[in-house]
């Protein structure tokens, strides 16, 4: 652990990382009663971006945890879409709904500015893009803001998108068809992004079947995409072709696998094999599985424009449909190896970032 340095009234201190990952950061501030973790994983492609999290963490090592887990992530993803950003995120020890305040929030880009460009923040769980907009007032190195020259705002439509070109693109490398028409495909979760896919999808001549613990959201699915609305506990055994996780990760558990129908998996949901075995479960009983961090790209190719500065909307398009491509490489890949696709896609990211 190198010395404490002090900027304004927070102390920062580096933490010994885990090993492979690049830095662990800690700040405290007595005032705000800020506590918060910066995990770079990589710089080997540029400047780490990823989220910061507000979450209440038991203690300090179960948020080391989270913090170095999510920056690895962000590596995968960021290289999987092909950006010039290395992989990094942050979290905020504490409760978002009773802990935080715009001073607090402050004090957090006072410890983002303090790293000069090495780590790039943005929203993530507990966190809004008007908070976002308290920590652009002591740092530049912040994404996922509403206003300003090159604003991103919500990413969930483009994440949406790059969703449906990977579907598509997985019937198409499966099928020899991307096709939509008349296509059964079950979503889990109408939020953000799933919503924006279901209109994406019903627009493309798919029949879709959708749940929500939301009740406002299935019906409005019933009613804008005439979706058929099934329970949350329903939605695994449905009889269609493919099923869109778009809620929660760890959705794809051995019980889960059992109970599926669908012939291809491909959603937006962070982390949906509930660890790497289930992909060789998914693999052995014939199911086709669309890497997660590929496949929901978009909603990071958003916030890599505001950080690179880029407004032409060609980029965006490019980075977008990329994700397509690099997935067929990995279904080519995988089907030639005979491997499950989860493990042939770390194979072609550890190989980008080689
Ligand atoms: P969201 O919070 O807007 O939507 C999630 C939806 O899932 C909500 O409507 C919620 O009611 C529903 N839900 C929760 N538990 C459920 C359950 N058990 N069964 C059915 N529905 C349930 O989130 P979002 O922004 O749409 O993101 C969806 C997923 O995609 C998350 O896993 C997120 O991490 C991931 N993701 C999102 C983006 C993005 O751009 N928003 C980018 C990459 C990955």
């Amino acid at each position: 652990m190198n010395d404490a340095i002090t900027k304004s009234s927070i102390t920062i201190r580096e933490l010994e990382p885990s090993a492979g990952y690049a830095r662990l950061v800690e700040a405290r501030d007595e005032q705000t009663g800020l506590h918060a973790l910066v995990s770079i994983h990589s710089l080997k492609r540029g400047p780490a971006a990823g989220g910061c999290r507000m979450y209440d963490y038991a203690d300090i090592k179960q948020a080391i945890f989270d913090v170095e887990r999510l920056s690895r992530g962000m590596t995968y993803k960021n290289a999987a879409a092909d950006l010039p950003l290395g992989g990094g995120k942050s979290v905020i020890i504490g409760d978002p709904k009773t802990q935080k305040t715009p001073e607090l929030m402050r004090a957090f880009g006072r410890f983002i500015d303090s790293l000069k460009g090495d780590y790039y923040t943005a929203e993530d769980v507990g966190v809004s893009p008007q908070d976002m907009a308290h920590v652009a007032e002591e740092a530049a190195y912040v994404a996922g803001l509403e206003g300003g020259a090159f604003a991103s705002g919500d990413p969930s439509p483009v994440t949406a998108r790059g969703v449906f070109l990977c579907l598509k693109q997985t019937l198409k490398h499966a099928t020899g068809s991307d096709d939509l028409t008349g296509k059964k495909i079950a979503i889990q979760g109408l939020g953000h992004v799933g919503m924006s896919l279901a209109g994406m999808l019903h627009d493309a001549g798919a029949k879709l079947t959708v749940c929500d613990i939301n009740d406002e959201a299935v019906r409005a699915a019933q009613a804008n995409f005439d979706a058929t609305v099934v329970s949350p506990g329903e939605i695994l055994r449905q009889d269609v072709d493919v099923f869109a996780p778009c809620a929660m990760g760890g959705v794809l558990n051995p019980v889960a696998i059992a109970a599926l129908k669908a012939r291809f998996v491909v959603g937006a949901a962070n982390n949906q094999l509930a660890d790497d075995a289930c992909g060789q479960h998914l693999k052995d009983a014939g199911i086709l599985y669309a890497p997660d961090y590929i496949v929901n790209g978009g909603g990071i190719v958003n916030v890599a424009m505001e950080i690179l500065e880029i407004s032409d909307p060609d980029y965006r398009e490019s980075r977008i449909s990329g994700l397509a491509t690099t997935l067929e490489k990995v279904f080519v890949r995988a089907d030639e190896l005979d491997q499950p696709p989860h493990v042939i896609a770390d194979q072609l990211i550890e190989g980008r970032l080689s």
